[in-house]
């Protein structure tokens, strides 16, 4: 089960995409340092595809990439509602934040344009961070993975 505590459109999450960015709670990574604590807790509403429709008439075209932000606790419903967005709005692409290192095995890279890896790590640093442990991945056409974190670090 998902559950989403809060969303914004934010601009720097996925370089050259305008995000509704969609923070998920019961996050089971626990990083030390972590920017959001309280979405370690089971916060929020329970997150569906009527979410995703309430979101999308909310939003109406005011954004390019839908992201959804944490979920490692259920990467099966992540990939199904990615899916959902692909069927449903295939203009709109797919972004997923996740805190693991490895991709987990239930998600299907067919659905998704971006997918974010590796935990936050203090001595590290961010995306934004030469050092980071993090890596943005594009997925391309043929489903190949092209890391693209460089894309955090140009002016
Ligand atoms: S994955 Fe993100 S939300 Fe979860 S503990 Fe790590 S930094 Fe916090």
């Amino acid at each position: 089960m998902l559950k989403y505590f809060n969303y914004d459109v934010v601009f720097q999450e996925i370089p050259n995409e305008v995000t509704l960015a969609v923070n998920f709670s019961l996050c089971p990574n626990k990083c030390k340092g972590c920017h959001s604590p309280w979405l370690w807790q089971d916060k929020g509403e329970i997150f569906d595809s009527q979410s995703i429709d309430y979101l999308f008439d909310l939003y109406k075209d005011n954004f390019t990439c839908f992201g959804f932000m944490g979920g490692d606790n259920d990467p099966q419903s992540v990939n199904m509602l990615a899916k959902y967005i692909r069927i449903n709005y295939p203009h709109i692409k797919t972004a997923w934040y996740s805190g693991k290192n490895e991709i987990p095995k239930e998600i299907d890279l067919k659905n998704f344009n971006y997918i974010k890896t590796g935990p936050y790590i203090q001595e590290y640093g961010s995306l934004k961070d030469k050092t980071t442990n993090q890596k943005l991945l594009k997925i391309n056409t043929d489903l190949s993975t092209e890391d693209i974190t460089n894309m955090f670090w140009k002016k």
